[in-house]
């Protein structure tokens, strides 16, 4: 059944982020022969459009105002509440990140239609798609499909392999004016916590550092390992409480929730609510001086050992390989 998708492409720092591309695979496989239509929200986007169009969308939308140069739910919601009046998609796919966390669920309720929330995958099958998410703090996963209304979807980060870049396709590009009006929400500054580098969410290579790491200048080999691996620094919760680093590390239930191809988890235990945020991981080697950590019992590959040793020593052999 062929189906028109709306994609929504999230921009940061005037870069397209790359679990918009993963959204846009997603869009194709909810698209079933249809058409997907990225969408672009903000101050100035629109020449973003084409890297949208290589990956995958027949063509896209654009919504452009100073008053979406930084996100606030009210202007986004009326932003994509306009494209969705004039396009009628029978679908739409958002990235399971911050914005997509607190726009969807909102335009959801406005739009009366369910929500797939956090989806890892999903498939077409006899006219249904039918995705997957976890449930039970990533314990077990469900496999759902939506009968009525619009298909909406949000996707987790890392998880659905975005469509190779394609340069030279091309599609049409137009712009939509919206009037944003009445918004409650005024952004006067973004105070950033951590400095600029990967993002947690979406990096591929994240080195975590627990408890065991006893410090914040502890954390510095952590920080030199995952610069030799192009990676991104982690935490426990343990961690952050006693303030070995800032609480944007925590990965966890109550944090974020990563799924990198590569998690090296530092003196950490492996409480269940921090494997609730990184069990996903395609590959998880644990470094703990203690044998019995529970840690162990989600790693592909255990170091029993002092960190403070093994870290050094991974990043040694690391940097010789990139030579
Ligand atoms: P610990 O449990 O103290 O473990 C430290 C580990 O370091 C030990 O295994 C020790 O053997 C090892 N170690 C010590 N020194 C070294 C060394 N030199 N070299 C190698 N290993 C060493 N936790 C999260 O992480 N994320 C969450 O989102 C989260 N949400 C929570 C929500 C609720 C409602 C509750 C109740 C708890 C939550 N927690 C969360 C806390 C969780 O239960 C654990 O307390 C926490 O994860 C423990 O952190 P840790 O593993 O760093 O510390």
């Amino acid at each position: 059944m062929a189906r028109k998708v709306l994609v929504l492409g999230e921009v940061r720092d005037g870069s397209l982020r790359n679990v918009s591309f993963e959204a846009v695979a997603a869009a194709k496989t909810i698209a079933e022969g249809g058409e997907v239509v990225g969408l672009l929200i903000g101050s100035s986007v629109s020449a973003l459009a084409n890297e949208l169009i290589a990956y995958g969308a027949d063509r896209v939308v654009t919504v452009e105002d100073e008053k979406l140069a930084v996100y606030t739910s009210d202007g986004y919601a009326q932003a994509v509440l306009a494209v969705v009046g004039e396009e009628q998609p029978e679908g739409l796919v958002f990235g399971h990140t911050a914005l997509g966390k607190d726009l969807a669920p909102k335009l959801a309720a406005k739009l009366n239609a369910g929500l797939v929330s956090d989806a890892t995958a999903l498939e077409a099958v006899g006219g249904n798609i039918v995705f997957t998410r976890p449930i039970y703090s990533g314990k077990a996963f469900e496999k759902k499909i939506v009968t009525d209304g619009i298909l909406f979807a949000t996707i987790r980060p890392n998880n659905i392999l975005p469509l190779e870049k394609d340069a030279a396709r091309t599609g049409e590009v137009k712009a939509v004016s919206v009037p944003i009006t009445d918004l409650r929400t005024i952004i006067k500054d973004v105070v950033r916590k951590t400095a600029a580098g990967v993002d947690l969410s979406e990096a591929k290579v994240i080195i975590a550092g627990g408890r065991g790491v006893k410090s914040e200048e502890g954390f510095k080999p952590l920080q030199e390992l995952a610069d030799v691996l192009g990676g991104a620094v982690g935490a426990s919760r343990g961690a952050c409480d006693a303030e070995y680093c800032d609480y944007s590390l925590q990965i966890g239930q109550t944090g974020k929730v990563v799924t990198p191809d590569l998690y090296i988890a530092c003196g950490i235990s492996g409480a269940i609510q921090h494997l609730a945020g990184m069990s996903n991981s395609k590959v998880i080697v644990a470094i703990n001086k203690d044998p019995e950590a529970n840690i162990f019992k989600v790693a592909d590959y255990g170091i029993v050992g002092d960190l403070f040793e093994v870290v050094p020593l991974l990043t040694e052999e690391f940097k010789k390989l990139k030579v």
